[in-house]
């Protein structure tokens, strides 16, 4: 293993117990006395039995009262794992539920601060999924950690069983110690294998993963239907899914062959290890009662070997996904600033603003310049993949510009507290979210201040002109999203709901970027031409690659390849004749 990942596995190991410790400090110091118990208690068996013998051997009459104590120690010894066997697995079934949300909410906090346009990113976005996957489906600092535990008390018993032997003689360590080293060997080489190759399989099993999702995914379920390529997503699925099994069939074949002279060396050794044992005995080197304590002393080691290995397995097992829940937490957060803003009173000002997303190769905003004055309505029009996303995402602090300045009356974004600068922004981004939440919930979720506050959400479902829909689906408080069984909407019902939800929030500056792109040009011009209505006062900027809303616009704004090409009124626009008139032109038909 190379020296980093060596570093890396010993430090996740220790955030796995720091974590343990913090969430459930009880259950582990209670597992950890039971582990050490347990290991004292097998050990102490074969004395005691050596010793039982060696009294009922005694030809001068037994001594009952030595005996009676031993058998009671060894009933002790024999009765007491079996107890704490229970009680560690009551106690674990309470504490696993703890522990479990314990680290669920570790990652949502994390995940709360992750930089959003490292979202952006397929890999950080796969960190995120395999990390979800690991303390999920997983649990793996659960398992990691009962996994420590047995491993230690496995180690504890195997060396100290070894150390019982030797008691008796020298000579039975070596087949002792030699027995040992095959199996640990056989199970490290075996689990490195099987990791390295699951560490391989990594991209194909997202994509087996993400294939199956489309086999379960309501919007890709009906396309699949009509357009009739489910076969086609089918067999990418079985090629990836034989590939996999192809390359583990092979790394568990490797292991059957190494396992199977494992078990021929490790009997060799068990029976070679009684032999000596019993020529001992016979050569009166050893007493009967200790060859008795040897016999069940080598069962022991035996068992516990083979416990050893399994637990090195599964740990190596329940390590991987432990690498994935803490890689996780290395993605890169947002740093915050340290002043507090100071809401704006005169101009938002973008000065030579520069964005490059993560592993592109060109500039998406390339050097933009623009003056947003307070009160101001501006929309920012442009073809597809000229960069009006991204600039509203740089605006409002969402991605740190590459280069350049946003500054809001010169309070630059990059050195504001974040939540004190998103307090006074509302933004209703292409890509919001259905809630499966009721009305009521998907529009005053956005400031959660006014949730109550019935007057507000009202004057929202009057501009919004959803009261309809409120009265067709039989009010606000009726769930939303067919996944519980609640009303679905048509996208353009939902778009409605995005812009209430925008507008219910108590923001200076809205953005909404592309919010009815759903809606046809006429019923869009409508909806927009209210809100500008409504949010008189307010500074707004629409984003859309439709022109139709940018008569009512104090100050529109073309974007192309990254830069602002042209800025002015409809009017100034047009008489300038350049981008913004050739695109009103091509659009003229539908208005
Ligand atoms: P618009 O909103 O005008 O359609 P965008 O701001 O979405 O344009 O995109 C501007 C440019 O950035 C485009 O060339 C697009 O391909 C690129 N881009 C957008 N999102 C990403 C991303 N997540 N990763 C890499 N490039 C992106």
């Amino acid at each position: 293993m190379e020296q980093r990942q060596k570093f890396k596995m010993i430090r996740y190991i220790g955030y796995c117990f720091r974590d343990i410790l913090r969430f459930t400090p009880l259950m582990f110091l209670g597992k950890l006395a039971v582990s050490l118990v347990e290991g004292v208690l097998a050990v102490w068996q074969p004395i005691l039995i050596a010793d039982i013998c060696e009294l009922a051997a005694d030809l001068n009459g037994i001594n009952r009262i030595d005996f009676n104590r031993n058998i009671f120690f060894l009933c002790l010894c024999i009765g007491l794992p079996a107890l704490s066997s229970i009680i560690t697995r009551g106690t674990t079934i309470y504490n696993d539920c703890k522990k479990e949300s314990c680290y669920g909410w570790n990652m949502f906090e994390h995940a709360q601060k992750v930089r959003l346009e490292a979202l952006e990113d397929s890999q950080i976005l796969d960190t995120f999924q395999k990390a979800d996957a690991a303390y999920s489906d997983e649990m793996a600092g659960s398992k990691m950690l009962s996994n420590v535990f047995m491993i230690t008390e496995a180690t504890l018993i195997c060396i100290s069983t070894v150390f019982v032997v030797g008691r008796f003689s020298v000579w039975l360590i070596p087949g002792a110690v030699v027995g040992c080293i095959p199996h640990l060997v056989v199970t490290l080489l075996s689990e490195k294998r099987r990791a390295t190759v699951y560490r391989t399989q990594s991209g194909i099993r997202r994509r087996m993963q993400y294939l199956w999702v489309q086999f379960c995914k309501k919007e890709s379920v009906k396309e699949m239907r009509s357009m009739g390529f489910g076969r086609y997503l089918k067999k990418l699925w079985v090629e990836a899914n034989v590939k996999t099994m192809r390359d583990m069939q092979e790394v568990e074949l490797r292991a059957l062959k190494l396992s199977s002279l494992d078990a021929i060396i490790k009997n060799a050794c068990y029976a070679a290890n009684i032999a000596i044992a019993l020529f001992l005995m016979l050569q009166e080197k050893i007493a009967v009662g200790q060859f008795a304590a040897c016999l069940s002393a080598f069962a022991i080691l035996q068992s516990e070997l083979m416990r050893l290995g399994n637990k090195i397995g599964d740990f190596a097992n329940s390590y991987h996904f432990v690498e994935e829940y803490y890689d996780f937490f290395q993605t890169e957060t947002e740093t915050d600033g340290e002043k507090e803003y100071q809401p704006f009173e005169k101009e938002i000002q973008l000065r030579d603003v520069h964005f490059r997303y993560c592993g592109s190769e060109k500039d998406a905003l390339n050097g933009v310049n623009l003056n947003i004055n307070k009160g101001e309505h501006v929309v920012i029009v442009g073809v597809n993949g000229s960069g009006k996303t991204t600039l509203s995402k740089v605006l409002t602090g969402s991605y740190r510009a590459s280069s350049g300045t946003v500054c809001y009356d010169g309070q630059n974004v990059d050195d504001l507290r974040k939540n004190s600068f998103y307090r006074d922004i509302s933004l209703v981004p292409q890509d919001f979210v259905h809630y499966n939440f009721t009305l009521r919930e998907n529009i005053s979720i956005s400031d959660l201040k006014y949730m109550g506050d019935e007057k507000r959400l009202e004057n929202v479902v009057d501009t919004m002109d959803i009261k309809e829909l409120v009265q067709s689906i039989g009010g606000l408080d009726i769930q939303l999203g067919r996944e519980f069984g609640g009303r679905e909407l048509s996208g353009g019902e939902w778009q409605k709901v995005a812009i209430a939800r925008g507008l219910f929030r108590d923001s200076k500056l809205i953005i909404l970027d592309e919010p009815t792109s759903a809606l046809d040009p006429l019923m869009e011009y409508d909806i927009l031409t209210k809100f500008l209505g409504l949010i008189q006062g307010k500074t707004s900027v629409i984003i859309s690659h439709r022109v139709g809303i940018c008569r009512s616009a104090d100050k529109i704004v073309v974007m192309k390849e990254g830069r602002v090409v042209e800025c002015g009124t409809h009017e100034q626009l047009q008489q300038a004749g350049g981008e913004y008139s050739r695109i009103w032109q091509e659009q003229a038909k539908w208005y």
